[in-house]
């Protein structure tokens, strides 16, 4: 491989490739995805799929002999026409259903995005569902914009000591190898915009992400001009104290809106993904104001036009800042809002059990016109945990609703499953896949070809595992044990459970171990092994979450476990992809009612991996009874020390009397019938009703279009 060699520019035949390169569409189209892997595999690797940087890298003969090549130049020629076609905004799912608010814009503000691996501004779950979401716009011309942050240094990097604890680092990203460029204002020059921060200006640059017709806009401080301080505000995502938080929250809302103006998009609904992005609405309520409106016209018009989604189940897991610390940092922003100051602050105000502060939360469910939680269940903890917001609404009366969260199907759906329902599901499937009556078809796939496909993706997640300790083992000259907690004795042919998920207390990642000896002789069993691969970083500031996962590494250390325990590292979507694929169960035991959705069950569910999962969040509605199990130890939930007892019981028993018996019950050819038949209603059940699709639109519906509606009607 040269890794210096820059192409000056692509052979002709090949001029668009650096155009499907930067627009992260190319990453859910299986034919764009095999220009880059056929252009050159061993790039495609070592790059973990990263087509902008492949391009910098290749050499000039990878390219020519591609450019020569008819059968590579038949698919470029697909790939390329199915991106323009995409990029067409006419006759999609919007403009046929919803032409009568044609030409509006819908802007969605989240301080995270996790749309590809290249570009690293995503801790986790919040920044998945965010990226799915703008990815199911793209596909429903859904008229959205994205508003986020550009960390350039993103969110860390894990590494495991030798004693199994977590250490951190930052890598600064090379800006030449990700998917951005410069978004430009109508003039064409580079758009930067002013903050008023305290009582200073923070200049912001912005970046253009392109995901076929829907477009991202992250902002940036790292700016010459800027303080040295000031140019740290947007470097790491969820990395400082509350300070920076509050400095960050600002630059997303104030920073966010003006940076739109600036651009000259004038978005008819706001949709605010979690309370991070809640001070849109206070630079909306100040263009207001200083157009004429009075406070109370300028927030009926932003109740209008505002929704919000609410993804956290805990009291404290909410931002909220004291109001010394909100009243410094806006100090500059009140401008022709300052006599309604104290208004705008009792929008924030809010005791969530820490005495009363600037709760971001109560700012957005007080100034929106919807507040949506995440999952059904979601909704009644929501309701409940609100309760003193509405001191007079009885509990179902109180006004949050629920969108159930869903997952990019083309996004997260395996190469070799697309092919396999293309041939039972019929070419052009994808396309309907939020059609139940669809998925009735993979009853009818032959269990002996399910089950093939089923065993090529474990193995392709094995050979990854083994290659990334290889990589650690030659390149990191890391200890033996590492090598074998990364994995290197697990059987690519033994029934794989997957665990990835952020290290914290509420999920119990330690639960499967509460009785070591039942858990050894589950896995040691003979004939009938199981292995358990866990993945997932803790906060750095959650020393709880790095203790579990410091013990998660001993025990897959612990010899009697036979090495089939183990600690992938790093988890990110790369690896997310490889489990969700390649493991057979996919496990969740988090506290209930502490999930509030969860998705990485289902992105594992379509790939026909069944869940195991306490029925919280999206499994309390999921599970059918046939498609998966759930783990429910019944005990008093006030007492949880008795429901971690009797919740691993439940699981041991659930893994010991079914799905160890199904998985290894074989016919002649060993093909598991009576597994099969679970992971076919996995899949038939989940990947319509789950899927970013079913999601989007019911946003859309329920949401974006009534809200447009009524923008149009005020005006008019
Ligand atoms: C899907 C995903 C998550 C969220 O999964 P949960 O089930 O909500 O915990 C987190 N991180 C990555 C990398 C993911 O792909």
């Amino acid at each position: 491989m040269t890794l210096d060699s820059t192409p000056s520019h692509l052979p002709e035949r090949l001029a668009r490739l650096e155009d499907l390169a930067g627009d992260l569409w190319w990453g859910w189209h299986a034919d764009a995805r095999t220009v880059f892997r056929r252009l050159d595999y061993g790039l495609w690797r070592a790059t973990a799929h990263n087509p902008v940087r492949m391009l910098r890298l290749i050499s000039r003969d990878k390219l020519d002999a591609a450019a020569a090549d008819p059968s590579f130049a038949e698919i470029y020629d697909r790939a390329i026409g199915a991106l323009d076609a995409a990029r067409a905004a006419h006759n999609t799912w919007w403009t046929n259903t919803m032409p009568h608010v044609s030409g509006q814009t819908i802007a969605y503000f989240s301080a995270e995005f996790a749309l590809h691996q290249s570009l690293p501004i995503y801790a986790g779950g919040l920044g998945v569902l965010a990226g799915d979401h703008c990815k199911e716009a793209s596909d429903l011309g859904v008229p959205l914009i994205g508003v986020g942050f550009m960390y350039p240094q993103g969110y860390f990097h894990q590494h495991i000591s030798a004693e199994g604890w977590q250490e951190e680092s930052y890598e600064r990203l090379n800006w030449a190898d990700a998917p951005i460029e410069p978004a430009l204002t109508a003039d064409g020059k580079p758009c930067i915009t002013a903050v008023p921060l305290g009582d200073r200006s923070v200049l912001v640059a912005v970046w253009r992400v392109r995901l076929g017709r829907v477009t991202l806009y992250l902002l940036d401080t790292s700016l010459e001009e800027n303080a040295p301080w000031d140019r740290e505000l947007s470097a790491r995502l969820y990395g400082g104290d509350r300070e920076t938080r509050i400095q960050q929250e600002i630059i997303l809302g104030v920073g966010g809106v003006r940076a739109l103006k600036a651009l000259g998009i004038d978005p008819g609904v706001f949709h605010l993904n979690e309370g991070h992005a809640g001070f849109v609405v206070l630079q909306r309520i100040r263009d207001l104001i200083e157009q004429g409106s009075s406070f109370d016209d300028a927030l009926a018009a932003i109740r209008r036009t505002t929704m919000f989604t609410t993804h956290t189940p805990v009291p404290a897991g909410h931002d909220a800042f004291p109001f010394s610390m909100v009243e410094k940092h806006l100090a500059s922003c009140w401008g022709t809002l300052g006599a309604n100051r104290d208004r705008f602050l009792a929008l924030g105000s809010y005791d969530n059990g820490g005495g009363v502060q600037f709760n971001m939360t109560a700012l957005a469910i007080r100034s929106a016109g919807s507040t949506n939680a995440v999952s059904q269940l979601h909704g009644d903890v929501t309701r409940a945990m609100f309760a003193p917001m509405w001191p007079d609404v009885e509990e179902a009366k109180r006004p949050v609703s629920a969108v159930t969260n869903g997952v990019h199907l083309p996004t997260w759906i395996a190469g070799d499953l697309t092919d396999l329902f293309t041939r039972y599901l019929g070419a052009g499937w994808i396309d309907r896949h939020d059609d139940p009556a669809l998925w009735e078809g993979v009853l009818a796939i032959p269990d002996d070809e399910l089950w093939a496909v089923r065993q090529s993706l474990r193995r392709y997640l094995f050979t990854f595992i083994r290659e990334r300790a290889r990589q650690r083992w030659v390149e990191e000259h890391v200890g033996i044990p590492r090598i074998v907690a990364a994995g290197t004795l697990l059987e690519p042919e033994a029934l794989t459970l997957g665990f990835a998920r952020r290290f914290t207390g509420y999920k119990r990642p330690e639960l499967v171990f509460h009785d070591p000896e039942r858990l050894a002789r589950i896995l040691n069993a003979a004939g009938r092994p199981v292995q358990i691969i866990f993945a997932g970083k803790s906060h750095p500031a959650d020393d709880i979450g790095k203790h579990h996962l410091q013990r998660v590494y001993k025990r897959a250390l612990d010899p009697q476990f036979g090495g089939r325990i183990a600690f992938v590292d790093d988890y990110d979507l790369h690896v997310a992809h490889f489990l969700v694929q390649g493991c057979d169960v996919w496990l969740n035991n988090p506290r209930k009612p502490l999930e509030a959705s969860g998705t990485s069950g289902m992105k594992a569910a379509i790939n026909g991996v069944p869940h195991l999962s306490i029925g919280d969040g999206w499994w309390a509605e999921g599970f059918t009874g046939a498609n998966g199990w759930v783990i429910d130890g019944g005990a008093n939930p006030d007492n949880p020390d008795a429901v971690d007892a009797a919740d691993a019981q439940a699981l041991y028993r659930l893994l010991e009397e079914e799905v160890v018996p199904a998985f290894y019950e074989r016919d002649r050819a060993n093909v598991p019938h009576r597994w099969i038949a679970t992971v076919k209603q996995a899949i038939r059940t989940v990947a319509p009703q789950f899927s970013a699709r079913r999601m989007v639109k019911e946003y859309a519906q329920r949401m974006y279009a009534p809200a447009l509606e009524r923008k149009l009607e005020v005006r008019s």
